[in-house]
C-alpha cells in the first residue's frame, strides 16, 4: 500500500481562493483592505525567505502590505516604537513579528506588545488563553493549518487517538488544545509527547493520525507507524544544498519508508509549510472584517 499524499500546496491554493473572493467583497461592500505588517530583525536568510513568502502571499491577495526590515543590532526600545505606531495605524490589521528576535530583544515583551486584535499570529496571552478556553479570535497559523489539512481531507477526528510529537509553544501545544476542544473538527483523544516521553513508538504506533513537530530528522520510522494512520510531518529540516544552490530539506518522519505503512501522509516541502502562510492571511482578513464591523 502507498499512502494518498495530502498536498498543502493545493489545499492551501483552495482556500487562498476563497479568501481572495472574500478579500474583494470585503473592499466592495466596506471600503476596507485588510493590511498586514511584516516586521522583520536581522538577516537570517530563513527568516528573510519566510517574511519575504508572507508578504508576497498579501499582495497576491490584494491586502496593503508593508515590510519592516530592521538590523540586527536593533535596540529593543526601537522595535517597541515601532510596534506602538502600528498598533495605531488603522491601515494595519495584523501585525507580524519574524522569530526568532536576536538576543538583545525579550521576545515575550516585544509579542505581548502587540495589541491582542492585530496579533495574527495568536502568540499574545490573551489569545492564547482565548483558545485554552475554547473561544479564540484567532488560532495560531501552524495549528490551524494542520486541522484544515486533517479536516479537508475527510479525516475523522472525533474520537480518534492523535499522538503529537513535540510541544513548543507554536506547534504541539496549542494544537494538542485544539483538537482536544469540544467543537466540530476537533474531540480527539490526545497524548503529548516530548523528549522525556518513556517509550515514544508504544504511543505513536497506537495512533490514528500522528503529527510530528520536533525538528529532528526521520525521526519516525516505518516501524513507529501503526498500519492505516494519517501522518502528519511539520518538521522542516535543512539537510543541505541543491543543485540549483537552494536549501534541502527533509521533514521528521523517514517519508519513503512510512508513506507504505499509512493510509495519507503529507510531503515535505509542500505539506504544512504552505498552510501555515495561508491561515495567517485567513487571519489578517478576519482582523480587517472585524474591524470593519
Ligand atoms: P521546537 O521548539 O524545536 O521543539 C521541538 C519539540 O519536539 C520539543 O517539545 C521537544 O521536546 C520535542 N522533541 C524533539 N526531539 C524529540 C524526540 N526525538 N522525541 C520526542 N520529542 C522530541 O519545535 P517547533 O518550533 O514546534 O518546530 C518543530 C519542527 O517544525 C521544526 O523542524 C520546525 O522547523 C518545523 N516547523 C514548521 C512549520 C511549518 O509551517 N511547516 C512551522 C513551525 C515549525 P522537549 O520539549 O522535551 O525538548
Amino acid at each position: 500500500m502507498t499512502a494518498e499524499l495530502i498536498r498543502g500546496t493545493v489545499v492551501a491554493e483552495q482556500i487562498r481562493g476563497e479568501l481572495a473572493a472574500e478579500t474583494v467583497r470585503l473592499r466592495e461592500t466596506r471600503g476596507v483592505v485588510p493590511g498586514l505588517v511584516t516586521i522583520l530583525v536581522g538577516e537570517d536568510p530563513a527568516s528573510q525567505s519566510y517574511v519575504a513568502a508572507k508578504s508576497r502571499t498579501a499582495r497576491e491577495l490584494g491586502f496593503h502590505s508593508v515590510q519592516h526590515t530592521l538590523p540586527a543590532a536593533t535596540p529593543e526600545a526601537e522595535l517597541l516604537d515601532l510596534l506602538a505606531r502600528c498598533n495605531a495605524d488603522p491601515r494595519l490589521h495584523g501585525i507580524l513579528v519574524q522569530l526568532p528576535l536576536p538576543r538583545q530583544i525579550d521576545e515575550r515583551r516585544v509579542l505581548e506588545a502587540i495589541r491582542p486584535e492585530k496579533d495574527v499570529d495568536a502568540f499574545h496571552p490573551v489569545n492564547v488563553g482565548k483558545l485554552l478556553l475554547g473561544n479564540p479570535d484567532f488560532l495560531p497559523c501552524t495549528p490551524a493549518g494542520i486541522q484544515e489539512l486533517l479536516v479537508r481531507s475527510g479525516t475523522e477526528l472525533d474520537g480518534a487517538d492523535v499522538v503529537v510529537v513535540g510541544r513548543s509553544n507554536i506547534v504541539g501545544k496549542p494544537l494538542a488544545v485544539m483538537l482536544a476542544q469540544k467543537a466540530p473538527g476537533a474531540n480527539a483523544t490526545v497524548t503529548l509527547c516530548h523528549t522525556r516521553t518513556r517509550d515514544l513508538a508504544a504511543h505513536t504506533r497506537r495512533a490514528d493520525v500522528l503529527i510530528v513537530a520536533a525538528g529532528r530528522p526521520k525521526a519516525i520510522t516505518a516501524e513507529m507507524v501503526k498500519p492505516g494512520a494519517v501522518v502528519i510531518d511539520v518538521g522542516v529540516n535543512r539537510i543541505g544544498v541543491t543543485e540549483q544552490g537552494k536549501a534541502r530539506l527533509c521533514g521528521d518522519v523517514d517519508f519513503d519508508a512510512v508513506k507504505e505503512v499509512a493510509a495519507k501522509i503529507t510531503p515535505v516541502p509542500g505539506g504544512v509549510g504552505p498552510m501555515t502562510i495561508t491561515m495567517l492571511m485567513r487571519n489578517t482578513l478576519r482582523a480587517a472584517q472585524r474591524a470593519a464591523g
